[in-house]
């Protein structure tokens, strides 16, 4: 039985606009640091990847950790040194709605959600930046959302999950987790005891599978 759903943000609901290495680019580029898009979307994955596994808490143990964490990968993103303002204009950049996109059929299964009246909460390894950028998408109503700065830990942890459905006062075993990272999502609902509903990253939502997922689940 499902009682309340979650969504992970980045990849089920939406994407950068267009797209990391544009993004980066463009901004570097009003500070007087030009570098091709080509070069910075080459570079980013790697310096995720070399912060990710770097720090103690992925994505920032708080929001000045946060700030910390992004700061390590907008740097070792770029080839050449950026200024500090550089690299605050970037992260700064991401909290707005026009540099993200939603996904296809994202606000048909949101639609979905509410309809059948059901509990929902975005948990996401994000920080501050993200519930003022769901509503500036208009994406929603969402009963709380849940980010891995402010919980202190990161998703495959099932804290985040522990702390939707008190948030949500279900179970966690009565939450449907949508998400599109086997590695985060996955287990983290796994180790929560939730249901699972892996999405292709990037490609959206298909509302009508949804809704027959929360039939079975719920006649
Ligand atoms: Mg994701």
């Amino acid at each position: 039985m499902i009682h309340a759903i979650t969504f992970d943000a980045v990849g089920t609901l939406i994407v950068p606009h267009p797209g990391v290495g544009e993004v980066y680019a463009e901004v570097a580029a009003a500070y007087g640091v030009d570098c091709p898009v080509a070069v910075v979307a080459r570079r980013f994955p790697a310096a995720f990847a070399a912060a990710r596994a770097a720090w103690r808490t992925p994505y920032g143990a708080d929001e000045d950790d946060a700030r910390r964490f992004w700061a390590r990968v907008v740097k070792d993103t770029f080839p050449v040194p950026l200024p500090a303002r550089a690299v605050d204009a970037i992260y700064l950049a991401f909290a707005q709605p026009g540099r993200w996109r939603v996904l296809p059929g994202v606000r048909a299964a949101l639609a979905v959600v509410v309809a059948r009246d059901l509990p929902c909460a975005v948990v996401s390894n994000f920080d501050c930046r993200l519930e003022p950028l769901l509503a500036g998408l208009g994406l929603g109503p969402f009963t709380t959302v849940i980010t891995s700065a402010e919980v202190g830990r990161a998703k495959p942890d099932p804290e985040l999950l522990f702390t939707a459905a008190r948030h949500l006062c279900v179970q966690p075993r009565q939450i449907l987790h949508v998400g599109d990272s086997p590695a985060e999502d996955g287990v983290m609902a796994a180790a929560a005891g939730a249901h699972f509903q892996l999405v292709p990253s990037g490609e959206g939502i298909e509302a009508a599978k949804l809704f027959h997922l929360l039939c079975e689940a719920r006649p």
